[in-house]
């Protein structure tokens, strides 16, 4: 039965050897199957050509490669593609990769929901449903690839950059998204370096501080205030660990690397009248003074009944420019695949809200219902 079959996918390099010593294989046998799976895209056993007749065989009755599996692709005018992705259950996820030049950034989805409730992302909204399995996290990579048929062409490094930034909380997914970033780094699988490999995390400090202790990857902090006080509101987890807090975090992350020079983006998320006002970014700019960051600031992205609005972009850059004169190196994310509603906080179109406000509002809340808004 399928179920029962192991999912190569997800499997890390010392996975795949402890795998294949189980089965009597040598452990160069691991790295011909990654090179299969993650180099080549195949996933059907017989075409591993390689391998001998008798582990073909073996690895057909207990193995699988098996992709979660694409629901819809939506391409945006900008080159933007969007995919909604079911997984096991009937979960349903996104992935949207984002060419820029020479480069693409792919962005990939860690749980199907997130319990952490912040006020302004439709994720949240949707409550927790499970976490996603590695095979799940790097099957985003592989099927991206696959759909430009990248594979086949040579071209598999059309992934450059993934940004651990769709549905989700990483940290609250700790061993199956290490392992999934494991093989977007490892030459074997997807080559990306450790600079192009970053998570975004809403400050789950205790996993931070033990990803420091195994994972040299870029690392994105979603701040979006200045002071405690109103990142209690936004992003409730700061109550549990407020900001100063998630700040030593950071910096404990940052000392640990081996490459002294890494420094953290502090994404900030501007909403209207929220957290967009001069004083803000003043009081932004001290708090950061002596912090090594870069500052992303991203427009907030509406979404129906979110409650905030998008502020002027008169409002964006004077937020902008007192970060700037303050001696900041600051960014700020354009909008891509909007007609595809592919930014940040949008994932999988309109969901139902699942969160507890809204349970007693609702007589059947056992599905996800998805529009896919085209
Ligand atoms: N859970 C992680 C990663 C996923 S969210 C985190 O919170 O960091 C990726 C980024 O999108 C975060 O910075 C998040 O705050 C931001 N985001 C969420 N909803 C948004 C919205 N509606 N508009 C703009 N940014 C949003
Ligand atoms: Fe979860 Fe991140 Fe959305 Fe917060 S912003 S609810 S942590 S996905």
């Amino acid at each position: 039965m399928t179920a029962e079959r192991i999912n190569l996918l997800g499997l890390p390099l010392e996975r795949m050897q402890k795998f294949c010593a189980e089965h009597g294989e040598k452990p160069f046998r691991a790295q011909q199957l990654m090179k299969w799976i993650h180099h080549a895209g195949v996933d059907d056993f017989d075409q591993m050509t390689n391998l001998s007749k008798s582990f073909r065989e073996t690895l057909k009755q207990i193995a699988e490669v098996r992709p979660p599996e694409i629901v819809s692709q939506q391409d945006s005018v900008d080159g933007t593609r969007k995919w909604a992705i079911r997984v096991e259950g009937g979960g349903l996820v996104e992935s949207v990769l984002i060419p820029e030049g020479k480069r693409a950034t792919l962005c990939v989805s860690s749980q199907v929901g997130c319990s952490l409730d912040c006020s302004f992302c439709s994720t949240g909204k949707q409550g927790f449903q499970r976490d996603l399995t590695a095979a799940e996290i790097i099957g985003q990579v592989w099927l991206a690839i696959k759909s430009y048929d990248a594979f086949q062409s040579g071209n598999g490094r059309i992934v450059t950059n993934v940004v651990m930034m769709g549905m989700g909380e990483p940290l609250l997914n700790f061993d199956n998204v290490v392992a999934a970033m494991d093989l977007m780094m490892e030459d074997l699988a997807y080559g990306i370096s450790k600079r192009r490999v970053t998570l975004s995390t809403s400050g789950v400090v205790p996993a931070l501080d033990k990803l420091a202790e195994c994972s040299e990857v870029s690392l994105a902090v979603s701040l979006h205030a200045a002071n405690d006080e109103l990142r209690d509101q936004l992003v409730p987890i700061n109550r549990k660990y407020p900001i100063a807090q998630l700040l030593a975090s950071c910096r404990n992350y940052i000392d640990s690397q081996t490459d002294k020079k890494r420094v953290v983006t502090i994404e900030y998320t501007l909403m209207a009248g929220i957290n967009d006002q001069p004083d803000q970014a003043r009081e932004l700019a001290v708090l950061l003074s002596d912090f090594p960051c870069k500052i992303n600031l991203i427009p907030f992205n509406p979404f129906p009944q979110s409650g905030y609005e998008r502020p002027s972009g008169n409002a964006v850059s004077r937020f902008w420019q007192v970060l700037v004169d303050a001696g900041f190196i600051v960014t700020v994310r354009t909008t891509r695949g909007d007609d595809i509603d592919a930014a940040c906080g949008q994932l999988v179109g309109q969901v139902v809200d699942r969160t507890r406000r809204a349970e007693r509002h609702r007589q059947n809340n056992n599905q996800v219902q998805v529009v896919t808004v085209g």
